[in-house]
């Protein structure tokens, strides 16, 4: 069995809470990338991955806060205003780590991509995206049952193994397949959810079977940590929403 995170995004007390609901046993824990960006611990969000031996791949914001030839007028002001903050924040060797990590991580049977298969900036976002990488997935990774992706922090399963009526996350038996999964958002949910979120995952001969996990962490205490450091509020007062 292993686990799958993402999106962290600087948010300590949502990754401490997460690593501890973590079970024993658990033979890795996959990072989708964005570690940092946003929240107002990205040294010790840094720290805390590495000392796991995390398989990572670079988000977004991770090469944005890290390469500094990136333009931030593609980013919005709040979102610009947070990777300068980083920036100024991040010491060089957790910044040299998360600016070599790959973009995409293949294993026998699995994927792990931050946006999407074909691009790992897009937003997998609705329906007709999520098939276009579908077909992509099949023609590109035929092993692949599962393509695990990040960066629209909102738990996603396309297509959905229950059938249509929105079930419940308990087991997902994903026979089949190829199926793209979207654990959520460690640091910073947008699905109204205002729990971090992370996924078990196990190969089982038939298909792989995820399951969600949902932590609750101290909310207030990261939000009270991006008030203090200076970013911009609205980064403390999302946490309160899940969006
Ligand atoms: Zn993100």
């Amino acid at each position: 069995m292993y686990a799958v995170i993402s999106d962290i995004h600087g948010n300590l007390e949502a990754l401490e809470a997460v690593l501890a609901d973590v079970p024993d046993g658990i033979a890795e824990i996959y990072c989708l990338g964005d570690v940092i960006g946003y929240g107002a611990s990205p040294n010790e969000c840094c720290e805390l991955v590495r000392s796991y031996g995390m398989p990572v791949i670079s988000g977004n914001h991770d090469l944005a806060v890290t390469d500094l030839s990136t333009d931030l007028a593609w980013f919005n002001p709040v979102a610009a205003a947070a990777i300068q903050w980083t920036r100024d924040q991040l010491n060089g060797e957790n910044a040299d780590f998360l600016r070599t990590r790959p973009r995409t991580l293949h294993e026998e049977g699995t994927l792990f991509v931050h946006g999407s298969v074909r691009d790992p900036d897009e937003y997998i976002i609705n329906g007709a995206v999520a098939r276009e990488n579908l077909a992509v997935l099949e023609a590109e990774y035929p092993d692949v049952r599962v393509c695990f992706f990040g960066h629209t922090h909102v738990k996603t399963v396309a297509p959905s193994p229950n059938g249509p009526s929105p079930g419940s996350h308990d087991v997902l038996d994903l026979t089949g397949g190829p199926y793209l999964v979207n654990p959520g958002s460690v640091g910073q949910p947008r699905d109204g959810d205002t729990f971090a979120s992370y996924v078990l995952a196990e190969d089982a001969q038939e298909g792989p079977r995820v399951a969600y996990r949902f932590v609750e962490y101290d909310v207030e205490k990261a939000q009270d940590k991006i008030r203090a450091a200076g970013l911009p509020g609205m980064l403390a007062d999302r946490l309160a929403y899940g969006r």
